[in-house]
């Protein structure tokens, strides 16, 4: 488990959900925070949903 560097949740990172929000978050993650591995689900669900909205790179 590790804790979450954001809220300070206990997560699994091997356990997230497959959810769109999340795969943007995750790649969020790897390529502009650096922190992949280290944010939960939720922290990940919210970032990539935010991104989504105000990131034209991610909008559909
Ligand atoms: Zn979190």
């Amino acid at each position: 488990m590790v804790e979450c560097l954001h809220c300070g949740q206990m997560f699994d990172p091997e356990e997230l959900p497959d959810s769109p929000e999340i795969q943007v978050g995750l790649l969020l993650a790897r390529e502009r925070f650096n922190d992949e591995g280290q944010v939960c689900a939720e922290c990940l669900t919210s970032r990539g949903r935010l991104a989504m909205m105000y990131d034209c790179q991610f909008r559909r």
